[in-house]
């Protein structure tokens, strides 16, 4: 499911608020009544022109039919998406902070998120309350940083280059808030597999998210000039968006899709990289084989769709028990696989331990025969081998951890065994 806040989105929660954590719901509400009260100050003190409603129509107008025209290739990009989704329309929501007094901009977020709420059904409406607050507040700050040149819409300034610097500034300002708010939710609401580092640690997503705003402070600068202007600007925009899609969409076949792992393609990629990074640096580090325990009777017991719930609960137990960079794959069927950057064996089996028993304690709520079933007492068996000890390229690394493996299976699952403990008989079918 995906919940939505600010202009990036956060895939992965839950959209329900009863399931929203008390301390990440009175944030949410904090958010929203400081931004009420910075709308409601803003409004005694704003002067509003006709030519801001003009400004607020067009860039309305543009907005909606960006929506509209780009309904398909949005809902391609939200299937690709990972934690940290970005939509495109801070561009008409930027050039709305850099041009119009506070008020407006509120109207013009709940007019644009309000069109999105009426056309796409599955966010929910505590999400869009929250991210047009977080909006509304980027869009303060950006303000106090305009009142340098005069305030919103006198862009036309003393010179360009204060004019360039003080948007520069407005943007770094707008996106700090912007960022700074969302993160504390994301850290607040501790969703599995869901951290601060993996909603903003993409670095394309933050070029994606600073190049909708570097557009935006154009398009302010033509619709300042003359509306009529957003007629060169939009083809532009609709451009941009499939752009994108098309980088998501090779992004995606790298990954699983019943667990949103890296597939074996995508894992082998990443472990050939580190391959070639632990040569250079003259560092080891580690390969997890997993296998559930037993996988067969949970699929028999409870059927196979239930089964994928368990497959996905696992992938979320091994994420979240791993960093950031180390990168988890199943390659297929119930084997997971985990790469272990700069780790020897002793943290690698370490860390299979810690997953070992996370996989013990998982309660998965499972759909069986039309109802929630939940289903436990899930164990599983690691193998645990090393670069260079084990092997010096990938594949025997792979047969190493196999065969660690099969000897956790041979002495009583729900176990961790390294690669350097096997028993030679093991250690030469693996050869
Ligand atoms: P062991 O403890 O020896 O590993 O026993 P096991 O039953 O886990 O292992 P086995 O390899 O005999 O069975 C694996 C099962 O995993 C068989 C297959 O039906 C199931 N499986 C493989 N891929 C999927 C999948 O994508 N979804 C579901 N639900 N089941 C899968
Ligand atoms: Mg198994
Ligand atoms: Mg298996």
């Amino acid at each position: 499911m995906a919940g939505k806040t600010g202009s990036r989105q956060i895939i992965g929660e839950s959209g329900s608020l009863l399931t929203v954590p008390l301390r990440a719901m009175c944030y949410q509400l904090f958010v929203v009544v400081l931004a009420l009260g910075a709308l409601g100050w803003s409004m005694t003190a704003a002067t509003v022109t006709g030519t801001h409603w003009l400004t607020l129509a067009v860039l309305v107008a543009c907005a909606v039919a960006h929506n509209e025209l780009a309904r398909g290739i949005e809902q391609g990009r939200r299937e690709v998406s990972g934690p940290g989704h970005v939509d495109l329309c801070s561009v008409w929501l930027f050039a709305g902070a850099l041009l119009l007094p506070l008020p407006l901009v509120g109207l013009l977020l709940v007019l644009v998120y309000g069109h999105y709420q009426w056309r796409s059904t599955f966010i929910a409406l505590h999400r869009r309350v929250f991210s047009i607050a977080v909006l509304v507040l980027s869009a303060l700050s950006a303000h106090q940083v305009l009142s340098l040149v005069g305030g919103p819409g006198h862009l036309f300034g003393p010179s360009v280059s204060t004019t360039v610097g003080v948007i520069l500034l407005a943007l770094a300002v707008y996106t700090g808030v912007d960022v700074a708010l969302i993160a504390t939710r994301v850290h607040l609401y501790g969703a599995p597999g869901v951290t601060v580092r993996k909603v903003f640690g993409d670095p394309s997503k933050h070029m994606l998210e600073i190049s909708t705003l570097f557009y935006g402070s154009l398009l302010a600068f033509a619709v300042g000039y003359s509306p009529m202007l957003v007629v060169l600007a939009f083809p532009p925009v609709l451009m941009l968006h499939r752009s994108v899609l098309l980088k998501q969409v090779e992004e995606k076949s790298r990954k699983d899709s019943k667990t949103g792992l890296f597939n074996s393609e995508g894992w082998h990629r990443n472990a050939t990289r580190e391959r070639s990074r632990a040569l250079r640096a003259k560092e080891g580090f580690g390969v997890l084989m997993v296998d559930l325990d037993h996988f067969k009777k949970v699929n028999d017991t409870y059927g196979h769709v239930a089964g994928d719930a368990v497959l996905k609960a696992v992938a979320d137990a091994i994420s979240h028990e791993v960093r950031d960079y180390d990168s988890v794959g199943r390659f297929g069927g119930e084997e997971f696989v985990v790469l272990l950057p700069g780790m020897d064996e002793d943290d690698g089996c370490g860390v299979a331990e810690r997953i070992r028993h996370a996989v013990t304690q998982l309660v998965v709520e499972a759909p069986v025969e039309g109802r929630t079933t939940l289903i436990r007492n899930l164990s599983a068996s690691i193998g645990v081998s090393t670069f260079p000890s084990a092997g010096d390229d990938i594949e025997p690394l792979l047969l190493a951890a196999d065969a660690a493996l099969y000897e956790a299976k041979n002495t009583g699952r729900n176990r961790v065994v390294g690669w350097t403990g096997l028993r030679k008989p093991v250690l030469a079918m693996a050869a």
